[in-house]
């Protein structure tokens, strides 16, 4: 908590192209009312409202064998964190990675036990199959595990309660870079890159669930990951963005919530 209430603002404030200035969105803001804290909590966290050149970075779906590794490597090149929203199955799958996600100093979080939609379950189902994959997930961490993201950031303003009573916070994205199918690794960093303003939450992943909701003139990510957070570390540098964890961002800044609206197709 940065201290000041959170901003709620529409998410087509956010999601826009180009990519919307840092540090504006209280002009955007919904209410010109204060909002309960208790009530803007059932509304994700999708950017801080910041005019400082800092960025997070988000993995989702995995951790997976093939992608996870080459990724931490850069990263750990660059000197820079990440936030990885792993999946129970796959950090039962593979402990030793998000051992390693956290040893290197990166942020664990969640996205979910498997990669199903939580709003074709019922609010308990749902809950109780997230409290299962966070318990496993910390406990195969060694750590607790705070921020959540709901597979396709799709959530009802039932489970958001319950998932603000289990002391964990919505976190959904500003940005992302399409590559949950596949392109060229400098097509995917470009995107990611103009996505990118101060506060964003971008949205990556080392791993793709959900294969099977491919659409017919798609194919699969072939692309090298390591590669595309190599160049988009680069262009960060380059134009003076600091890279922080999810956390940190939230930490030191104004939070800014929204609802997801059903514009992208997948995430
Ligand atoms: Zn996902």
């Amino acid at each position: 908590m940065s201290g000041q209430p959170p901003l709620l603002v529409r998410s087509r404030e956010i999601w826009r192209v180009p990519a919307p200035p840092g540090g504006r969105f209280a002009d955007a803001a919904m209410a010109p009312f204060p909002v309960p804290r208790s009530l803007l909590r059932s509304f994700g966290v999708f950017c801080v409202d910041t005019t400082q050149r800092v960025v997070a970075l988000s993995y989702d779906d995995g951790p997976h064998p093939a992608h996870t590794p080459g990724i931490l490597d850069v990263f750990a090149d660059a000197g820079a964190h990440a936030t990885f929203f792993v999946l129970a199955e796959q950090a039962r799958a593979h402990p030793g990675l998000v051992r390693r996600i956290v040893a290197e100093g990166h942020e664990l979080a969640l996205h979910g036990d498997d990669h199903t939609a939580l709003t074709t379950l019922p609010d308990s189902e749902a809950l109780t199959r997230l409290a299962r994959a966070r318990e496993q997930v910390e406990q195969i961490a060694g750590r607790r595990v705070r921020l959540f993201r709901p597979p396709y950031g799709k959530h009802t303003a039932g489970q958001a309660r319950g998932i603000r009573a289990m002391g964990m916070e919505l976190v959904i994205w500003s940005s992302h870079a399409w590559d949950w199918i596949d392109a060229d690794a400098a097509t995917v960093a470009r995107t990611a890159w103009e996505g990118v303003f101060p506060g964003g939450i971008v949205l990556l992943h080392d791993h793709r669930a959900d294969p099977q909701t491919l659409g017919p003139h798609e194919a699969l990510p072939t692309f090298d990951k390591a590669d595309v957070a190599r160049s988009l570390l680069q262009r960060l540098e380059a134009e003076g963005y600091s890279v922080a964890t999810v956390g940190d961002l939230i930490a030191a800044h104004r939070e800014v919530r929204s609802a997801l609206r059903d514009r992208m197709r997948r995430e």
